[in-house]
């Protein structure tokens, strides 16, 4: 199987008349005859399609020509080696998954820190593996995400529970992409992190945050004079809030 590469011209270009010319910086892309595999541009394998000749046409994402001829020779070389047998092509590393997990997040249009916490928590299972001696994705199981968990210093409910539910939808893609075969993670196997009642955001005001609230809510709303009505007043409002149970 060979590719082939060419240049689709900008509309701006002028020499849109050479789909072989080298020296613009117009996008190349890929055209190539392959029997029973296509190259899917998302997770960067070779899937399995229908086993007859299919021509297929994928962007390089490349502008320079060398760049391009030297992918295009890589993807020919790993295709031989799957069709001759030497390589599996959904074989992943955790690195590879993790990278490919993030780029996916990166083009869903998330917050900032919504996909920074997505990059924290991938790095930890990253580094996490990295100390077990784990290579590939395939090879992580539920004994070692039991253990990673064990090993999280985060202490609230939520936060655990969070995190549990990113590591969670990074396994769903794995599966989903034919990276592993089973999904270790999905809640019949890996069980939730418990959140009970007590463990609900509910804590004591620092005096420094009580005083704060008490002060705006004299500014506010409060306009006897006596200081011992006010208090009285600010104390009910707090109680009703929920807030004064400590204090
Ligand atoms: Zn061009």
């Amino acid at each position: 199987m060979r590719i082939t590469l060419y240049r689709r011209h900008t509309k701006t270009c002028s020499h849109q008349a050479d789909k072989a010319y080298q020296r613009c910086d117009c996008p190349v892309w890929f055209e190539a005859n392959v029997i029973g595999r296509r190259w899917n541009t998302d997770t960067e394998t070779w899937v399995q399609t229908a086993n007859e000749s299919m021509q297929s046409r994928w962007s390089s994402k490349e502008k320079n020509w060398r760049s391009a001829e030297h992918k295009a020779r890589q993807l020919e070389q790993q295709l031989d080696d799957i069709l001759t047998g030497k390589s599996r092509p959904d074989v992943k590393t955790v690195q590879q998954a993790v990278e490919l997990f993030l780029t996916s997040k990166r083009n869903e249009n998330l917050a900032a820190d919504t996909l920074y916490r997505h990059e924290q928590i991938m790095r930890a299972l990253a580094e996490f593996c990295d100390r077990q001696g784990i290579l590939l994705i395939k090879d992580v199981t539920l004994a070692h995400l039991t253990m990673w968990q064990s090993q999280w210093t985060l202490k609230a409910p939520q936060a655990r529970r969070s995190r549990q539910e990113k590591v969670r939808n990074f396994f769903k893609y794995c599966l989903a992409n034919g990276m592993i075969a089973t999904n270790p993670a999905i809640p019949d196997h890996w069980k939730s992190v418990k959140i009970k009642f007590s463990d609900q955001n509910i804590r004591a005001l620092e005096s420094q945050e009580y005083e704060k609230i008490l002060s705006s809510i004299e500014k506010t709303k409060m306009t006897a004079s006596r200081i011992g009505r006010r208090r009285e007043c600010s104390s009910t409002t707090l109680f009703r809030l929920g807030w004064a149970k400590n204090f």
